[in-house]
């Protein structure tokens, strides 16, 4: 079962020992300050998310994902996972090099030996993995606004500790494999989110949980752009309604802390790839995944799927059309299940929905369910 990708589940978390020492030469040694980017980045790396990257990208691998969509050894993987520093710092690194790692705030998030250090052509970058060089997309602005040099090399990180509202579901790659063999699951089906889930995405869960032993919704809860929902206001929703909604032996609810780069149909394909890392068999992509604004169609994130080989990618993607509640059927369903027309659906825009909860107006039960309206209308009040 549940193979990691390139078949080992990757572990760079200090062990309390090597933790100790590296806090006792941390301050003799060349520092490193990581943007929250590259800070969640090593969080994911260090707990075998990014398997098998063991730290940076180096030049060759970073070419490889950005030329090909693969590593150097040939494994598929669509998004950089990069450092960047300017060149004054760069040229101040000898290649062998440890460098401290500290998050923005100084705290010492761990260490990385600098193997390589490269320049790298931005527009080249945000054009191959964005499909998009225009800087009012949240994931372009983010890579041009970093430094001119990549550094690359293995990395050890600290364990990080997650705040209370996660502490329940943060979970590494072992610890959720470990609960699916556990749960007697042979299959597992994740559903990554950023949003507060509504009917639709409840009803495209439930399909995929048909057809699989163990769903794990698995919501992003790293950085994302302004505007999106909080990611303990989305807690707050997914609890309520998984306790009430969903089978408790079947569903496990559990925090991705990666950060949202809103790359569309390449991280799809990444989304896909980590949660293979954390032991699903299959991985639920609906429509206009990771995307943002109209950069990406509909089912862009879909198709991409069919460039790759299905065996290097190694997770069976379970591609779902936008869902509704149809009036005349009496239940949920799509374009593919339901013969009826837009008049019988009920749709809101997302833009519809917002005004709705901050008029303190709970969106209709089968647009939303009323324990999750009740939250989001409370969280709207806050924030006036
Ligand atoms: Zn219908």
């Amino acid at each position: 079962m549940f193979e990691p990708h390139g078949g080992k589940l990757i572990n760079r978390l200090l062990t309390p020992a090597e933790g100790g020492d590296l806090k006792k030469r941390a301050s003799a040694l060349p520092s490193l300050t990581l943007n929250a980017r590259e800070a969640s980045d090593l969080r994911m790396i260090s707990i075998g998310a990014f398997s098998p990257l063991e730290g940076f990208m180096s030049s060759a691998d970073y070419r490889g994902v950005v030329e090909r969509a693969a590593l150097s050894n040939g494994l598929p993987w669509t998004i950089p996972i990069t450092l960047s520093t300017d060149r004054a710092t760069a040229d101040r690194l000898k290649p062998g090099v440890e460098a401290a790692l500290k998050s923005p705030d100084g705290a010492l998030l761990g260490s990385m030996t600098v193997e390589d250090k490269h320049t790298y052509d931005k527009v080249r970058e945000v054009q191959n993995v964005f499909r998009a060089t225009d800087e009012a997309h949240p994931g372009v602005a983010n890579v041009m606004k970093q430094g001119e040099v990549l550094l690359g090399g293995k990395i050890k990180a600290f364990e990080q500790k997650p705040l209370p509202i996660y502490a329940a579901s943060d979970r590494t790659p072992a610890q959720t494999r470990a609960l699916f063999k556990e749960k007697g699951w042979n299959t597992a089906v994740g559903f990554q989110t950023r949003n507060p889930i509504h009917r639709a995405h409840e009803y495209i869960m439930k399909c995929a949980l048909e057809l699989v032993d163990g769903l794990m919704v698995h919501p992003l809860v790293g950085e994302t752009k302004a505007g999106d929902t909080d990611a303990e206001v989305r807690m707050r929703c997914y609890h309520a309604l998984l306790d009430r909604y969903y089978p408790p032996g079947r569903t496990l609810l559990s925090t991705f802390p990666a950060f949202m780069r809103y790359a569309g149909p390449k991280e799809a394909v990444f989304h896909a790839i980590c949660r293979k890392n954390y032991g699903c068999t299959h991985f639920i992509v609906g429509r206009d995944h990771a995307g943002v604004g109209t950069y990406y169609g509909s089912y862009d994130a879909q198709k991409i799927f069919g460039e790759f080989d299905a065996a290097a990618i190694g997770i069976r993607p379970m591609f779902f059309e936008n869902s509704f509640y149809c009036r005349t059927c009496g239940n949920m369903g799509t374009a593919k299940t339901c013969p009826h027309g837009e008049a019988d659906r009920v749709s809101l825009s997302g833009t519809k929905v917002r005004e709705m909860l901050a008029a303190g107006q709970r969106p209709p039960s089968e647009f939303t369910r009323p324990e999750v309206a009740d939250i989001l209308i409370e969280a709207a009040r806050a924030t006036k």
